[in-house]
């Protein structure tokens, strides 16, 4: 194995610009994308995703990491012919799918076997992609390593009662363990966004602890966070009437006081709230 042109290199080689309509900051520190890498920990048996490789800053690690199978997904055609030669340079099979992450069946693509996916996110389209790994169904997942934008980040590891506790932090706890694990500030990236960014590393929970009716968690949150600052009795109102139900009867059946703020309900007390909604909603 050889290693490939400097990244910089082949940025110019190929005429490589950051596009701001495709969320495009690049990551041209090998000492952050190697780290980045390596929080996939042990990937011999598994396929490894990267979404938005982009000019293959953080690819390079990853297959570096020697998966037993990689495929990168990148919407912008632009990034394809400098993404095919950085594969040559690596022994690792490595696919490139040109298309929206947003519409891509990831368990087609995988087939049998485990699957890591990491990836430096496009700022527009993280949070629904990660709804969408979060809510695949069988979680096809085994780890998940993903920038985001610092506050996202941080909604989706937030603690109750913390002002950044909302719907993705329950949606996230109905199904996985999430943790930030570094921070980057907006200069690590080229050109710099607008806004710092963090590492998250997302684990599935084992199969018989997690809720798996998140359609029906994005229902009740929906509604008790859409108005935050009222009580569950007001701000469930639009859920309940989804369900041809009250809130109070939604809230009694769950066990919680119809008098408390959506924010002091910690992820359990809302799985209960869901199951409820379920019921009445069938
Ligand atoms: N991973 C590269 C890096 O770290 O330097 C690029 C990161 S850049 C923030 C996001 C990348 O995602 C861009 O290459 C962009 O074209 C790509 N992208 C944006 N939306 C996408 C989508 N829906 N599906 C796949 N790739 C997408």
């Amino acid at each position: 194995m050889t290693t490939p042109p400097p990244l910089r290199d082949m940025i110019a080689e190929y005429g490589l610009r950051a596009d701001k309509s495709f969320g495009q900051h690049f990551l041209l520190d090998l000492n952050l994308t190697g780290k980045i890498a390596s929080l996939c920990e042990d990937v011999s048996d598994v396929t490894l995703i990267e979404v938005g490789p982009g000019p293959g800053g953080l690819t390079r690690p990853l297959l570096e990491l020697g998966p037993k199978r990689m495929v990168a997904i990148e919407m912008d055609r632009r990034f394809i012919p400098a993404l095919e030669a950085t594969g040559e340079y690596y022994a690792t099979p490595f696919e490139i799918i040109e298309g929206d992450a947003l519409k891509v069946d990831e368990a087609a693509i995988i087939g049998d076997g485990p699957a890591i996916i990491a990836s430096n996110l496009p700022y527009n389209v993280g949070t629904p992609l990660f709804i969408k790994w979060l809510k695949a169904d069988p979680v096809f997942w085994r780890r998940l390593v993903l920038m985001f934008q610092k506050e996202v980040a941080e909604r989706i590891v937030a603690p109750v009662g913390s002002k950044s506790y909302g719907r993705l932090a329950i949606l996230t706890a109905a199904v996985a363990r999430a943790r930030i694990v570094l921070k980057a500030p907006a200069r690590a990236f080229t050109p710099p966004p607008k806004v710092e960014s963090a590492v998250i590393v997302v684990e599935p929970l084992p199969e018989g602890q997690r809720f798996t009716d998140l359609a029906a968690v994005e229902a009740v949150t929906e509604s008790a966070f859409g108005q935050r600052r009222k009580t569950l009795r007001k701000s469930l109102g639009v859920a309940a009437g989804r369900a041809n139900t009250s809130s109070e009867t939604l809230l009694t059946a769950a066990g919680i006081d119809p008098g408390a703020r959506a924010e002091t309900i910690p992820p359990d007390g809302f799985f209960a709230l869901a199951k409820a909604w379920r019921a009445a909603r069938g």
